[in-house]
């Protein structure tokens, strides 16, 4: 028989990961590759990590620093995010501090201090302040188990967000030789990663790349025609959600928030032009769910950790499959289902080129440009497009893109083919898709009029589409080549040889067939307020639930001044809601749940899930154990048991039960008014002469029938807690 190689994961450093897991961030189970990288940190390798946003880096860190004597150092170039990683650590019972130029001399002393006294398990610090002769002198003190790099990609001119500070750390593996680097990045292409490997010195590193499909993200493309009436739908039916609309310019993004507040959406607009002040209210509001959508340049995203982004928007086309999806990935970091929607126009396209030209690197931008109008224009699985883009292959069809779930239907398009190449051979290919547009539909524009294309032959042989329709039509025709955009020509269409081929030869087009929904209809599905999908009862009291269990996040969030989804992600409200934990120990059991936030927060929420099953039971609601506390409910109202059995048409030993189970369960029960001294010694007395019995018939039989079932239920359940 082969044996089977378990890993090492049996191993007791593996075993002390999983224990530390659990008991500080209540998670039973390791993410892929977290293990693995867990245990080459442990192992005192030098390791590299290539994994997208949301997939659980701080973890691979965070572990071996509670595990190992000594403390972990972490690199991390933002103090936003330093302070936000140090704020959730702490919430989950971790000792952590940060240090950097954001901090009063008085401040950094103190971390100093703790230090000295090993009271820290992670130390972040910013890249300038680490490789001070200061510092390396100073940490050398102590004994550091490891520096986690995170944003290690900050290291390249290659990458996308270089930051000189960052190329200091090159002489961290001379400084420390003995302490194993971790470098940590969610972006990088193959020269990027080769330059970090190079510039951090890492010795014979393991590299561990992790997929970067993020299944949890939906993906759509829609035509971008009333964009406004697009996204204005789309926030409509997803109240209470937090998410970000992306837009190109400033000006924009300040148009949209305004147009959004006018139709009674919070949304407010963030760029980089406005003064700093402002810009960072608005992010403070938006990582507390005081806003919950922001219409943002790329500007915004950067450096906020907020797990419950629920969707992300581009009202306009990216540049680039990288920003593209680092962008969407700022949605659905907790893992829940989150969507995001790109809208893709003709102009778009025609702006973006320009900008390529301008950008002084032409080259590579368009050729960036043209994979994304790619993906844009996909009509296979999207997701499969955009994992090969960096590099990953995903075998089956998604799922969960646009494309996946309505695949394309063609219609033959021949004939609107032949009427657009037609007509634009009349002008001599001197006009631009609106025009070209006006000419088929017969419009009477001045421009038109002027040059005189009211009296082409095919004028006015298009009415059968509607101007959105023609926009589908032709930006199909470009796509297969049929026609091209002169860009060094006005941006005039060309017909192509290709296209020259079709009109003569009279060759089939088929279609995809084309978006009926055209702006009026929008406008007016957009103004009402979308009808609900029917949902089971227990859904809905799952969802009721949920939005209690966020208010009351809220609440706690605000009285100790840390961000919401730092008091428990919406991962783990969704995952209490659905659950509906009674007990302490069901409490335990929910994902995310650890030790430290047990105690600081888990009452309050069981508080918030007993009261709801209270009244929802009352209600006539079935949720698991609520006979428990609606008999728990008449106890505290201080009705005596013979009532409650009566009002519950139970009888009184197993009211008793009920409140024996509860008292074991941590639930205040008052025994003295239900069992006297004397009748509690004369069962415990029994009861372990009997040796403990489970059952309390035999304890009843014993003592002569003379004290009832519910006094011996109660008075053993004292007795084993005592
Ligand atoms: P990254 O740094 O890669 O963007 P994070 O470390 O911020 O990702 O983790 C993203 C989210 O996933 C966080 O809310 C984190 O608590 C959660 N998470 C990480 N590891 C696990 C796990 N093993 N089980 C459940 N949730 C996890
Ligand atoms: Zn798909």
């Amino acid at each position: 028989m082969a044996v089977i190689c378990k890993a090492q994961s049996d191993s007791k450093p593996m075993n002390a990961a999983a224990t530390a897991l659990k008991q500080y961030f209540g998670y039973d189970t390791f993410r892929p590759l977290q293990a693995e990288i867990i245990e080459a940190v442990l192992a005192k390798k030098d390791v590299f990590v290539l994994m997208p946003t949301g997939g659980g880096k701080s973890i691979c860190f965070q572990i071996p620093a509670l595990v190992q004597d000594g403390v972990c150092v972490v690199v991390s170039p933002l103090i936003a995010l330093m302070k936000d990683q140090v704020e959730a650590l702490q919430a989950n019972g971790v000792s952590a501090a940060y240090l950097n130029s954001s901090q009063t001399t008085a401040e950094q002393r103190n971390v100093e201090a703790d230090m000295s006294v090993g009271k820290l398990k992670l130390l972040y610090i910013s890249p300038e302040k680490l490789v001070s002769n200061y510092t390396i002198a100073w940490l050398k003190k102590f004994t550091i188990n490891l520096f986690a790099i995170d944003e290690a990609h900050c290291i390249s001119s290659w990458g996308h967000d270089f930051r000189p500070e960052y190329t200091q750390l090159r002489t961290l593996k001379e400084s420390f030789p003995q302490v194993p680097i971790l470098a940590l990045t969610a972006t990088a292409d193959k020269v990027t990663r080769k330059d970090i490997l190079e510039q951090l010195n890492l010795h014979n590193p393991t590299v561990f790349v992790a997929s970067f499909d993020r299944p949890n993200l939906s993906l759509t493309v829609k035509p971008a025609q009333d964009r406004f009436g697009i996204v204005h739908y789309f926030i409509k039916t997803r109240p209470n959600q937090s998410g970000i609309v992306y837009c190109l310019s400033r000006k924009g993004t300040e148009n949209l928030a305004e147009k959004l507040q006018a139709k009674g959406i919070p949304a407010k607009a963030y760029h980089a032009g406005m003064d700093a002040k402002a810009r960072a209210a608005v992010q403070e509001e938006f990582i507390n769910d005081e806003t919950p959508i922001i219409c943002a340049t790329i500007a915004f995203g950067m450096g906020i950790d907020k797990s419950n982004v629920r969707w992300v928007i581009h009202y306009n086309m990216p540049k680039n499959m990288e920003g593209y999806y680092q962008e969407i990935g700022r949605a659905g970091r907790d893992g829940l289902p989150s969507d995001t929607l790109l809208l893709y126009g003709l102009d778009d396209l025609i702006m973006l080129r320009e900008f390529a030209q301008q950008s002084g690197q032409a080259e590579i931008q368009l050729e960036k440009l043209g994979r994304m109008r790619q993906y844009a224009e996909a009509k296979i699985c999207r997701r499969k497009i955009l994992l090969s883009y960096f590099g990953d292959i995903l075998e089956q069809d998604c799922g969960n893109c646009d494309v996946c779930k309505n695949p394309p239907k063609y219609f033959d398009g021949t004939v609107a083919i032949q009427k657009a190449l037609s007509a634009l051979l009349r002008t001599e290919e001197k006009v631009g898709s609106g025009l070209l547009i006006d000419i088929l539909r017969g419009a009477r524009t001045q421009e038109l009029l002027e040059k005189g294309y009211d009296s082409i032959k095919t004028y006015g042989v298009g009415r059968e589409f509607s101007v959105f329709e023609w926009q589908q039509i032709i930006l199909q025709a470009i796509q297969l080549g049929i026609v091209e955009i002169a860009y060094d020509d006005h941006k005039h269409l060309k017909v192509t040889t290709f296209g020259k081929d079709i009109l003569q030869q009279k060759r089939n087009v088929p279609l995809v067939q084309l978006e009926q929904f055209n702006a009026e209809t929008r406008k007016k599905t957009a103004e009402q307020t979308p009808k609900e999908k029917p949902v089971s009862e227990a859904e809905l009291l799952t969802q009721e639930l949920f939005e209690l269990l966020k208010e009351k996040r809220k609440r706690v969030a605000e009285e100790l001044k840390i961000p919401p989804y730092v008091v428990f992600s919406d991962a783990t409200l969704q995952e209490m809601a659905q659950k509906k934990p009674l007990l302490v120990a069901a409490m335990q059991n929910i994902s995310g749940v650890g030790e430290a936030k047990m105690d600081k927060f888990g009452k309050g929420f069981l508080g918030v899930i007993v009261k709801f099953t209270i009244e929802k039971a009352k209600q006539g609601a079935k949720i698991t154990g609520s006979t428990y506390l609606l008999t728990y409910d008449l106890y505290q109202q201080g009705k005596p048991l013979e009532e409650i059995a009566m009002t519950r048409n139970l009888n009184i030993g197993t009211i008793g039960q009920h409140l024996a189970y509860l008292y074991e369960n941590g639930y205040k029960i008052n025994f003295d008014d239900l069992v006297s001294p004397q009748e509690f010694q004369r069962v415990v007395d029994v009861y372990l002469a009997l040796n403990k019995p489970e059952a309390a018939k035999p304890i009843f039989e014993a003592l002569n029938s003379e004290i009832g079932y519910e006094k011996i239920r109660l008075a053993v359940a004292k007795y084993k807690l005592m």
